[in-house]
């Protein structure tokens, strides 16, 4: 491609709206460009490279007998409705209706519509197993889209599904496609982890995210260097304390004014923050979004509520619980802002962390205005509706598994797989007739990639960007090399520019030459911008055949003939394209 021919257009200035590397670039690259919030064009340049990454997510799918399909991003309620999600979705639907008020979702994800496929595919066992996959575009009415690609309202996924006979095969296609991921984000070049991960509103039981790490992402995992455990920090389990082994002391009521926090009552009763109980007061709502009841959690003082366990154990979803307006549920449940304790509640739904089972003699709010209880005990002074791990896993925390202080990092979440086990099928009656002729659900498996976002999570790895632009691995880069023609009209450059291009064209190599009529500067410039991975500037040693090649990822230049220089683009675009 001439560059003279082509729509490209770069920026020197930093968008106001972008602030991590990858979305800036992507903008200055003119690789991108916004629509609306959350909305956006893939321009030439960037389209090629999403292509690119489509075709290695095919190539490994394919590799591990997957076979793609394309279904309607266009979804009937009906299908939702008899899975149960029609309701429970949420506001992240985008929920439209036809020219005759039927309702419609533009596809957040699709296991019902492949649920759908399939039982009215299947019914022997003969033809199972199978996957079947698309790469199509969902939509998601993100609550806060940002961060450009990352996280937008219209993104590429690409989607895969697995039907086994029983759980045994469905976990045979659970690690096929774990091993295609570990394939494929290899070849696209990111540095990741795979970790457990929590199955949030798809259901099922085993779950891995696949994690590009980068401190711009927003993500954390918790891990461990000792051991292999690595888990979100949504999911990661968590070691209780040791159990207290002393006797109950009397509870009794204590003055203690304004310590409204852990902090305050710690330090005025000369207590450690691990001997209190802390309170967390919230409200839930129904599926209509009308208040339906009053929560209270409690954790150890110096520990993190996990939201995520806490909508877990109510069996809930996040949008559907919000912290309570502390004088309205007062009314209705005698709890005190600041001095909440769990007893003396009353009309809430108590939900308490497993650690404080075993803990003695702790200091908790006594519900009335500057007063706290010290030697509260569970059992004794009150109970729960529910008792559950609710911490979150902090860094230097003891790792649940080894029990060596864990790490916390930050990443992208670029895939998803999960097992789903009849989770689709038994509702939607997905069945088969096994070799006794008994009819059986089907067993599901469901992969999500995001192929837009890992577009951009290439990007800010810290060895595929700098301060000058874009490094694209060749795998995915949108040309392999760039001619940069110094003075386009001069003869002899005109002429060995041309016999580049040509030769690298016949070679299969994918060229870009800036035939523009720009400054050298302006033009190094774009060229690093964009980042193609090969330069080969054709310049004031045009007539003698010498160029000059350059590798976007090192600092070298080195003078070769315009031979030499072929040959080695070529050897090296043979050596890397595959990723
Ligand atoms: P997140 O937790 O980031 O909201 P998710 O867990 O809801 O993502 P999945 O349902 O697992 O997402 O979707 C599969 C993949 O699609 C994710 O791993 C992610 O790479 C991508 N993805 C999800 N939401 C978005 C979005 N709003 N924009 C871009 N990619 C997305
Ligand atoms: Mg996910």
């Amino acid at each position: 491609m001439k560059l003279s021919d082509s729509l490209f257009k770069t920026f020197r200035e930093v968008p106001q709206e972008a602030e991590i590397p990858s979305h800036i670039l992507l903008l200055r690259a003119g690789m991108i460009r916004k629509t609306a919030a959350g909305i956006y064009t893939y321009m030439p340049m960037g389209w090629r490279v999403v292509r690119k990454i489509e075709q290695i997510v095919r190539e490994e799918m394919d590799a591990k007998g997957a076979q793609e399909i394309c279904t309607s991003i266009l979804q009937p309620s009906e299908l939702w409705e008899e899975s149960g999600r029609w309701a429970a979705y949420g506001p992240e639907m985008w929920r439209i209706k036809d020219r005759n008020g039927r309702p419609f979702c533009l596809g957040p994800t699709a296991e019902e519509i492949f649920t759908d496929i399939v039982r009215s595919g299947v019914d022997s066992h003969r033809q199972l197993p199978f996957m079947l996959y698309q790469i199509t575009d969902k939509f998601r009415d993100e609550a806060r889209p940002r961060y450009g690609m990352m996280r937008s309202r219209n993104f590429i996924m690409k989607d895969n599904y697995s039907f086994d006979k029983d759980h045994e095969g469905m976990m045979v296609s659970y690690q096929k496609m774990f091993e295609a991921y570990t394939n494929v984000f290899n070849r696209c070049g990111l540095t990741f982890r795979p970790v457990e991960a929590d199955n949030g509103a798809i259901g099922g039981d085993s779950s891995h995210e696949f994690t590009a790490l980068c401190e711009f992402g927003e993500s954390e995992i918790a891990y461990c260097e000792s051991c292999d455990m690595a888990a979100t920090v949504e999911k990661a389990a968590f070691r209780d304390a040791e159990p207290d082994t002393c006797d109950m002391l009397p509870m009794e009521k204590v003055l203690t004014p304004g310590t409204k926090t852990i902090e305050e009552v710690a330090n005025f009763l000369g207590l450690e923050k691990s001997q209190t109980i802390k309170a967390l007061l919230f409200i839930t709502y129904d599926e209509e979004g009308n208040e339906k009841e009053y929560v209270a959690a409690f954790v150890r003082g110096d520990r993190e509520l996990n939201m995520t366990k806490l909508v877990n154990a109510l069996g809930i979803r996040e949008y559907e619980i919000a912290f309570a307006d502390e004088n309205a549920m007062h009314e209705k449940t005698g709890c005190v802002g600041g001095f909440t304790g769990p007893v003396g509640l009353h009309d809430c739904k108590v939900v308490v962390d497993s650690e404080l089972v075993g803990l003695r003699n702790l200091c908790a709010g006594a519900c009335e205005e500057d007063h706290h209880l010290i030697n509260v005990n569970y059992g004794r002074d009150y109970t729960a509706d529910i008792v559950t791990d609710l911490k979150t896993l902090k860094e230097g925390d003891p790792c649940p598994c080894c029990g060596k202080p864990v790490k916390h990092a930050r990443g992208v979440e670029v895939g998803q797989i999960f097992t789903l086990g009849t989770k689709y099928s038994v509702p939607m009656g997905a069945v088969f007739k096994d070799e006794a002729q008994e009819t059986k659900p089907i067993y599901m498996g469901c992969y999500g990639i995001g192929v837009s976002r890992t577009f951009q999570a290439i990007i800010d790895m810290p060895e595929n960007h700098d301060e000058n632009g874009i490094i694209w691995p060749m795998s995915v880069a949108p040309y392999h090399v760039i001619i940069t023609e110094m003075k386009p009209g001069d003869e002899a450059q005109d002429a060995l520019s041309e016999k580049i291009y040509n030769e690298l064209l016949s070679r299969g190599i994918e060229v870009l030459w800036d035939d523009r009529d720009e400054r050298p500067g302006v033009k190094f410039k774009d060229a690093d911008l964009i980042g193609i991975p090969v330069r080969i500037t054709v310049g004031k040693r045009a007539g003698e055949g010498v160029v000059e090649y350059k590798l976007r990822r090192e600092a070298d230049k080195t003078d070769l003939s315009w031979e030499d220089a072929v040959r080695e683009a070529v050897n090296i675009v043979e050596r890397e394209k595959r990723g």
